[in-house]
């Protein structure tokens, strides 16, 4: 049976719950399809509603997955999409942006975010965000793979204060951010979501996480997932094509973790001493 999934509050005031589903690898083949589509709609159906992709994630296949997934029930999810670094022009970002629309076959992308800083000044791609925010195509926008420095040029840029999110790498196997990009973060209520954060799958196997997921009667997913649950404004958004992990992903919402859970993973994933630079996948 599981709890109420917990939720983060965006600057705009907008409540979201604070798992999400990811999609990259999704749309990369016909086969995969319908079973790819059944398990975006078992997410929204079980309160998953915020699903991530990107223009560049299967060259657009993931977007078209998630637009026939949300077929008639556009109301239920609340969807994100990333434009490509070299798309982000002025003009750039708002071809990219009705591309995107066209693929999910909606009219308003709820949070669409730069992917990763590339060539173009951010005041450019900022400009275009407001237009597209102006012309009703996006609801919100935000970034990805920011670190503090790249944030404090954003926050001179103007309107560079409206970002909601910053989509970063943070698991237990990367915890650099917890140094200074999530602190900068939450002290201005941007909200983090956390990418790969099950490592991709890789961090299942590891000793010390499969250890206090026999002591909780858990999986080791489910604690990967319930740590970040536990951090103030912090959505992490794992992916998977299954429906029935989607659901022991889910689970994690029901984990409590004890203080000597907590001090067991910070022995086995130590916490930052001192800046690391922010790391991409
Ligand atoms: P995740 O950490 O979410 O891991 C996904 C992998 O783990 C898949 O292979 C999945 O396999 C497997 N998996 C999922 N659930 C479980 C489970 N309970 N037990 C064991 N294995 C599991 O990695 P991602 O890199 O996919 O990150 C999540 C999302 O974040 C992406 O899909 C994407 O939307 C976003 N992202 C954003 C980036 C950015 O630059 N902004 C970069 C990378 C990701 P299966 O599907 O077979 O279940």
């Amino acid at each position: 049976m599981n709890d109420q999934i917990p939720t983060i509050t965006l600057p705009s005031g907008k409540i979201l719950p604070a798992l999400g589903l990811g999609t990259w690898m999704m749309g990369e083949t016909a086969t995969a399809a319908s079973d790819e589509i059944a398990t975006v709609r078992a997410a929204l159906d079980i309160g998953m509603t915020v699903v991530d992709t990107a223009e560049i994630y299967a060259d657009g296949g993931s977007e078209s997955i998630v637009g026939k997934a949300i077929k008639g029930r556009r109301d239920e999810a609340f969807v994100v999409s990333k434009v490509a670094p070299w798309n982000a022009s002025q003009a750039g970002t708002i071809a990219a942006c009705e591309a995107s629309l066209k693929r999910l076959g909606i009219e308003c992308i709820d949070l669409y975010l730069l992917h990763w800083r590339g060539e173009y000044p951010l005041q450019e791609t900022v400009a275009a965000f407001d237009t597209l925010k102006r012309q009703g195509k996006i609801g919100a926008w935000g970034v990805s793979n920011f670190d503090v420095a790249d944030m404090e040029e954003l926050w001179t840029v103007e309107n560079g204060d409206q970002c909601q999110v910053n989509q970063i790498l943070y698991n237990l196997g990367r915890r650099g951010v917890e140094f200074d990009l999530l602190p900068w973060c939450q002290a201005r209520g941007v909200s983090i979501m956390a990418y790969s954060p099950i490592e991709q799958g890789r961090l299942v196997k590891h000793p010390e996480l499969v250890a206090v997921a026999k002591a909780n009667q858990a999986t080791p997913a489910q604690i990967a997932l319930a740590f970040l649950l536990e951090r103030e404004n912090v959505m992490p958004i794992p992916k998977t094509k299954s429906i029935s992990r989607l659901q022991e992903n889910l689970s994690s919402i029901d984990i409590d973790l004890s203080d000597e859970d907590l001090q067991r993973l910070d022995a086995a994933f130590p916490p930052p001493e001192r800046k690391v630079q922010l790391q991409m996948l």
